[in-house]
């Protein structure tokens, strides 16, 4: 089944548990399973650096799709992994650094096993600073650190970054290719299909509703957000 592409799909998601909780953006170990054999089976993912290459070209990969998460919580590592690996499917998960290690969220160690089986790493921030709301100076510094500590774990750099929650300005964008970035992520979903701004790469959510392969589809078609401006608002 193939629909017609209004944005480049690129995938976000958050954590990865046994049972999915009901707020927060997470999908259970079952349903991330089924998501990837479904994208490996009908979809072409390809990893975000090939993305970003394809983009720069105006020439999206046929099928393709990228796999992000953002923060770099434990579960990435515990329970998408071990699907990922299985499946062979490239992702990039983007870290809050300043967490690296502290309870719930990834440690050195683990960012190094998964980098050596093929996994890419980008920055989410040092704090998970909202960067609009951030003086210009501590935004500056966030991106920086941010990149640094993680290419001291890496040993190799570091060029991508999603901004948390999505939060961008002009002058964030002028800020994040100063500290070295090639490409950043927002939260938007996509609407338009090309030209694509590198700095401000729109994505879409999974959500443990996603079951079939008609709504991964439709999901990834950006159908959904085309669907959602149209709705009244409320
Ligand atoms: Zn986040």
């Amino acid at each position: 089944m193939k629909l017609p592409l209004w944005y480049p799909p690129i995938l976000t998601y958050h954590c990865v548990l046994p049972i999915a909780r009901g707020n927060t953006p997470t999908v259970s170990v079952d349903t991330f399973e089924k998501q990837m054999r479904m994208l490996r089976n009908y979809w072409n993912p390809v990893s975000f650096e090939q993305a970003i290459d394809a983009l720069a070209r105006e020439k999206w990969p046929d099928r393709g799709v990228v796999i992000t998460f953002d923060d770099g919580t434990e579960d990435n590592f515990t329970h998408a992994f071990p699907v990922l690996a299985r499946e062979k499917i490239p992702a990039i998960i983007f870290v809050i650094t300043g967490a690296i290690g502290t309870p719930g969220f990834l440690t050195a160690a683990q960012i190094r096993t998964m980098r050596d089986a093929g996994i890419d790493f980008g920055s989410h921030s040092d704090q998970h600073d909202y960067l609009p709301s951030v003086k210009s100076e501590q935004a500056a510094q966030s991106l920086n650190n941010s990149r640094k500590a993680l290419e001291q774990i890496l040993e190799k750099p570091v060029r991508f970054i999603s901004y948390p929650a999505g939060g961008h300005t002009a002058e964030i964008v002028k800020s994040t290719r100063d500290a070295g970035y090639a490409a950043a992520c927002t939260t938007n979903r996509g609407f338009k299909k090309f030209p694509v701004d590198p700095f401000a790469l729109r994505r879409i959510t999974v959500h443990e509703q996603i079951k079939s392969r008609l709504a991964l589809a439709l999901l990834c078609s950006g159908y959904g957000s085309i669907n959602r401006r149209l709705r009244p608002p409320h």
